[in-house]
């Protein structure tokens, strides 16, 4: 069978773990990439020998800077299939519209309203949905994390009400633009967009979500207090958690006390880019009272959502018909451990 051919549109911190995590499969092949400055990244793209598209705007910066091109975006749409869209939030509209006039199919990320596709996109909650799609939406990489765990405690127990404590990272590690360096920043727009963005795949949950941006840069975590329907034990939670696909069990009590030791896991690891896709529960502070879950997550911002986008090329192009074959197969590629 032909390979999925694919194109990334935004080569930053999403695109190029896409890029990469693209080319490590064997069903879908990346044709380019595209960058809208002729910058270390383009030049890094180039050396790891992507071909490099863009915009018409920026031919005069990169025929100037001396830096070779394969050609304009719209060259690129004439030979692929889907465009994984990990332009900043809110380049979406416009993009959308090119790649229906170029009818190719197009995959946004959290950064666009559930709206602008209508179908949002988690593996392990509704692959389904986006099968055939034209467009189709990754949801956030907090989202992603929380979809991760709430949907399979929700399957077995039916939350009544989740309560959830965002802790968001202030920037990611390349950025030297965001902050607080110094201090906490509470969202004081509340409830916070996370719940619904939740909603938009499970639109049952009721869910509660605060958030405070902290000074780093590392992860994000989570605090989750979720009511059940009924009693249950610590100890099937966790057995729910160690059959998760896509979620780690760490201990503290093994020295992993903080986000900063989860990212020294995933140096150790050897991991493209040292990065931990997977969302790291920690064990021993997992604890139900009665029908009380409580439990911390930590979130790797800058890859949780990787694997998905992979699936969901899957799902789109119908190149996997069940949800655990595409898991499967990504995980596979991606060095991500199989469950049972
Ligand atoms: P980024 O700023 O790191 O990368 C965006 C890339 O798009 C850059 O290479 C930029 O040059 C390029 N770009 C800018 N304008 C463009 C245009 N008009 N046409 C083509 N390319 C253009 O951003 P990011 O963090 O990778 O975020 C991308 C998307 O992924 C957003 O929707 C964001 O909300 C979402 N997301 C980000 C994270 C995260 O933590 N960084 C996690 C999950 C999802």
């Amino acid at each position: 069978m032909a390979k999925v051919k694919v194109g990334v549109n935004g080569y930053g911190t999403i695109g190029k773990r896409v890029a990469t995590a693209v080319r490590m499969q064997d069903d879908m092949e990346v044709i380019g990439v595209t960058k809208t400055r002729p910058n270390f990244e383009t030049l890094m793209a180039i050396e790891k020998g992507f071909d490099v598209y863009v915009p018409d705007a920026s031919v005069e910066a990169f025929q100037k800077a001396g830096v070779k091109y394969a050609g304009t975006i719209k060259d690129l749409y004439r030979k692929v299939d889907i465009m994984v869209d990990c332009t900043p939030g809110s380049f979406g509209a416009q993009y959308k519209t090119e790649y229906a006039e170029a009818g190719v199919k197009g995959i946004f990320q959290g950064g666009e309203e559930h709206g602008l596709t209508g179908i949002s996109f988690n593996s392990t909650a509704n692959y389904s949905e986006s099968w055939g799609a034209q467009f189709s939406r990754v949801v956030s990489c907090n989202t992603t994390g929380l979809l991760r765990t709430l949907f399979l405690i929700d399957k077995e127990y039916k939350i009544k009400n989740a309560y959830v404590t965002i802790v968001r990272r202030a920037a990611d590690p390349g950025d030297s633009k965001n902050g607080p360096i110094n201090g906490l920043e509470p969202s004081v727009k509340l409830p916070t967009h996370h719940g619904p963005d939740v909603q938009s795949i499970m639109p049952w949950l009721n869910i509660n979500t605060m958030a405070v941006k902290a000074s780093t840069t590392l992860m994000h975590m989570h605090t989750v207090v979720a009511e059940l329907s009924r009693e249950t034990t610590t100890e099937e939670v966790l057995e729910i958690f160690r059959k998760a696909p896509r979620v780690r069990l760490v201990r503290s009590k093994d020295g992993i006390k903080t986000t900063a030791d989860i990212m020294e896991m995933a140096r150790d690891i050897g991991r493209d880019r040292s990065d931990m896709y997977e969302i790291v529960v920690w064990e021993d502070g997992v604890k139900v009272v009665g029908n009380k879950l409580y439990y911390y997550q930590g979130v790797h911002q800058e890859s949780d959502v990787v694997p998905e986008n992979v699936d969901c090329i899957r799902s789109m192009c119908k190149l996997a018909e069940k949800a655990s074959d595409s898991v499967r197969k990504t995980n596979d590629a991606m060095h991500i451990p199989n469950k049972g």
